[in-house]
């Protein structure tokens, strides 16, 4: 949309809605320059490197993948990539996508053996017609597109997994806020434009077979370039059940501060899902001024901004204190 039709549509917006066309994007004070926002403390070094690909010249997209596949490529990262937590037959399984400042989105989930699946999601949607890609299918295509079949679990996640395994001892797990540690990452070039991706190896101990909300466009991930974009990290079918980053990037399309759009969506989800208490949920949103926010159910969430040539990381506000 040029710049003209939007200013005309944002301003029958506000004149709709009460918020003027600069509050409804929260555009109190406008940053400059790019700003890159990415999940856990994990996120300061993805960050950095999302940074370095700005600043060589490369495009937001860019960016954003090459920033998360630093994460995914190292083992002793738990729970992304090389090196995540099997599920509880002992595979480890990955799912992960990304979504660019035209709309297009590509995704993978229950992928095997690749160390760098968000790279193979950016495949999805550059060299095909779909948008996700599955199990057996994503293996082969990713394959096929020059991806090296890798061994993905590591000596000291087998480890941990036999123990966790007796320790079980035959149950299937409870719903817990462990093992939540999924890399999201949103960014904003010098220009304005948007783009994110997400990765993650998952739920620890997850039934073989089972997708979280990270490769689900529109749970854990949503860009939309007119308004910002948001990534979740947590229990995955909860964010799923809440169409939650969306929904955060829907709030802020009618008016709320990324702050705000990731509290609201937090209390909801708490307010749906009966045993919140058990879970973790958290959301971080950036809009198209630069402005940011997170919040999550359990205290204890961290995220990392990228802002004014500064990378800092970020003690989340939660519903719940410990
Ligand atoms: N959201 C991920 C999932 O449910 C897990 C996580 O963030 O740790 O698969």
């Amino acid at each position: 949309m040029n710049s003209r039709r939007r200013f005309l549509t944002l301003s029958a917006l506000g004149s709709a809605t009460g918020f003027s066309a600069l509050s409804a994007f929260g555009q109190k004070k406008p940053v400059d320059g790019p700003v890159i926002l990415s999940t856990w403390n994990m996120g300061l070094r993805a960050n950095d490197r999302a940074y370095e690909v700005l600043q060589s010249g490369g495009s937001v997209l860019d960016c954003v993948e090459k920033g998360v596949n630093i994460i995914e490529s190292d083992p002793n990262v738990g729970t992304v990539g090389i090196g995540g937590f099997p599920d509880i037959d002992g595979n480890v399984t990955l799912d992960a996508c990304i979504m660019d400042q035209n709309q297009s989105c590509g995704s993978v989930a229950f992928l095997q053996h690749i160390v760098n699946p968000v790279s193979v999601a950016r495949k999805v949607m550059e060299n095909t017609k779909h948008v996700m890609l599955v199990g057996e299918g994503a293996l082969k295509f990713a394959l096929e597109q020059g991806f090296k079949r890798e061994m993905l679990l590591t000596e000291k996640r087998l480890a941990a997994w036999k123990n966790r395994k007796k320790e079980l001892d035959g149950q299937i797990p409870e719903i817990n806020v462990e093992n939540h540690d999924t890399i999201g990452m949103v960014a904003r070039d010098a220009d304005g434009n948007l783009s994110g991706c997400c990765t993650t190896s998952g739920a620890g101990m997850k039934l073989h077979g089972r997708v979280g909300d990270s490769p689900i466009i529109g749970a854990g991930l949503y860009v939309d370039n007119d308004v910002g974009a948001a990534t979740a990290t947590g229990w995955g079918e909860a964010v799923i059940e809440n169409a939650g980053s969306a929904m955060v990037v829907e709030l802020m399309r009618h008016g709320r501060s990324p702050q705000e759009a990731c509290e609201e969506i937090v209390k909801r989800i708490a307010n749906k899902f009966e045993r919140w208490k058990d879970i973790q949920v958290g959301f971080i949103a950036l809009n198209k001024a630069g402005e940011t926010g997170g919040f999550a159910i359990q205290e204890g969430f961290t995220y990392a901004r990228h802002s004014g040539g500064q990378n800092e990381a970020i003690k989340s506000k939660s519903l719940l204190r410990k």
